[in-house]
């Protein structure tokens, strides 16, 4: 009875490494190395620019609105923005994953794509 119960406990333990163990190599497969630059316009990513390349880009919303953004030196930021509030462009460079800069009158999120914590860097 006993015995039963622990290889069922061992069947289910073995059955949640492997899905996360799947799950981890879909991530792996699907993510070039490397952090990424997303432009993300009402919730769509639009564009993604590597992290690791300097580039000055002006991102156009379908309002003709402008957004500066500008890679450097592994970090991105708003440089210029013709937003009313300017709080993107007062907001802090962001490098590590999981971090964004965002610009609500645009409804746009520039955000550092990649496995937050899982590379023990952040
Ligand atoms: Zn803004």
């Amino acid at each position: 009875m006993d015995k039963k119960k622990l290889r069922n406990d061992i069947i289910l333990i073995l059955a949640v490494l492997i899905a996360a163990l799947a799950a981890w190599g879909v991530i792996a497969l699907t993510q070039r190395p490397g952090r990424e630059v997303l432009v993300e316009i009402k919730g769509s990513v639009t564009a993604s620019y590597p992290l690791d390349r300097d580039l000055r880009i002006d991102i156009v919303t379908e309002d003709g609105h402008v957004n500066t953004l500008v890679i450097e030196g592994g970090r991105a930021r708003i440089e210029a923005a013709d937003c009313p509030d300017k709080l993107c462009v007062k907001q802090r460079a962001i490098s590590k994953a999981g971090e964004s800069i965002i610009c609500l009158p645009h409804k746009l999120v520039i955000r550092i794509s990649g496995e937050s914590g899982v590379d023990g860097t952040v």
